[in-house]
């Protein structure tokens, strides 16, 4: 069931939650809501489900127009951060609550309930825990409590608010991997709040990105991250690098250091930004950048070797941040104190004054000799 939210505008008292709001979410997609803590996430997800009305605009359903429905009628899943599932009741009761509670007419027989019960248990895995008490179960175990409990009423929209954020990393990991599993079998359309850039893009079709009660961004996590369409974007989405400085003709300059861009300047004060992948390390200066470093720290990060950097002979409000592979690290056993040159493979221009980020290229026969590069 598709959902379109056409220019919701939310006020509490003076201040304004939700500034023109519209998205149209496809049929049986996941579409993750990102953004820091008061950006209006959870509001706007409240009012996809009907718990709180909008000052203005509308909510669709398939085409359906559910503005005025109440909750209870807009048959919508939900799951939050915290289980809410009721103590004094055992996991299958927990789950059957929804039909229970259904008015007679609807109501479906207890032996159908019983085996609609054991059917959502079996989906999330946790048949063997039906007659234990929500006490007796971990973290990762209530949340799947809580999504089967949801699921009860064959819901055609499930949405989630931060489901998994009091949740440790390993098993946050694990129920995201098994949330997708569940959405693709079952074909229902998800809107999924999350502050967590990594748990957003890895599980949505689409993340919009939200900041002080807009949407900066919606987008694939594949575009939101090649061609972030805001300085906040780019900020938010992972460490950025940034050279910041003044141009001329297409030779941007701080300090000591210098980048050539491959095009001229688009205004005389500029700012590069690069992810640490953007960014390759090198002995000496390569011919279209001389940005010199000194490693501050190194670190073992997983698969890849991550270095902080500080500029020598010029300035950054805040460390570099590079990420190299263990082979490069081996080979070149860098330690701190050392020199070392950033080599930007690509970078993202803002202006002083533009909105929207250029994505620079550099051809390679602009960059160096591969012979230097650690
Ligand atoms: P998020 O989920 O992104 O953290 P929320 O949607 O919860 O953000 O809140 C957005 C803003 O609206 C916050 O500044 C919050 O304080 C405010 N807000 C949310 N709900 C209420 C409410 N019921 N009354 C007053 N202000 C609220
Ligand atoms: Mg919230």
């Amino acid at each position: 069931m598709s959902i379109s939210v056409e220019g919701i505008t939310k006020h509490f008292g003076s201040f304004q939650a939700l500034k023109d709001i519209s998205l149209e979410i496809p049929d049986g997609q996941l579409v993750g809501l990102l953004g820091p803590s008061g950006s209006g996430k959870t509001t706007l997800l409240r009012i996809i489900a009907g718990l709180e009305t909008a000052d203005e605009g509308r909510i669709l359903f398939q085409g359906e127009d559910v503005t005025r429905l109440h909750v209870r009628e807009r048959r919508v899943g939900f799951v939050f951060q915290h289980y809410a599932l009721f103590r004094h009741m055992t996991v299958a009761q927990n789950v059957a609550f929804g039909l229970d509670v259904l008015p007679s007419r609807q109501r479906p027989s207890a032996a159908e309930v019983r085996k609609l019960v054991a059917t959502l248990l079996e989906m999330v895995q946790l048949g063997h825990l039906a007659e234990r008490y929500p006490a007796q179960l971990s973290g990762g175990q209530k949340q799947r409590i809580a999504l089967a409990r949801a699921l009860s009423m064959k819901p055609q929209i499930l949405l989630l608010d931060e489901p998994f954020g009091a949740l440790d990393a390993r098993v946050r990991k694990d129920l995201r991997r098994w949330l997708r599993t569940l959405h693709e079998e079952f074909h229902f359309t998800s809107v999924f709040v999350t502050h967590d850039q990594e748990e957003a893009l890895e599980l949505s079709d689409q993340v919009a990105v939200m900041s002080a009660g807009r949407i900066e961004q919606i987008d694939s996590p594949q575009k939101l991250y090649a061609q972030p369409a805001s300085r906040f974007v780019f900020d938010f989405l992972g460490n950025a690098n940034v050279f910041a400085g003044e141009c001329e003709d297409e030779v941007l300059r701080q300090g000591e250091a210098w980048v050539r861009l491959p095009e001229r300047c688009s205004a005389s004060r500029q700012q590069l930004y690069m992810r640490s992948h953007e960014v390759s390390l090198q002995s000496t200066s390569a011919s279209h950048a001389y940005l010199p470093l000194r490693i501050e720290s190194i670190s073992l990060v997983g698969a890849e070797v991550r270095l902080e950097l500080s500029p020598v002979g010029w300035q950054s409000e805040e460390l570099w941040e590079v990420g190299i592979t263990h082979a490069q690290f081996n080979s070149w056993q860098p330690g701190r104190g050392d020199q070392c040159f950033a080599v930007p493979q690509v970078a993202h221009a803002i202006d002083a004054d533009a909105h929207t980020p250029r994505t620079l290229h550099w051809q390679a026969g602009e960059m160096d000799d591969p012979a230097a590069m650690i």
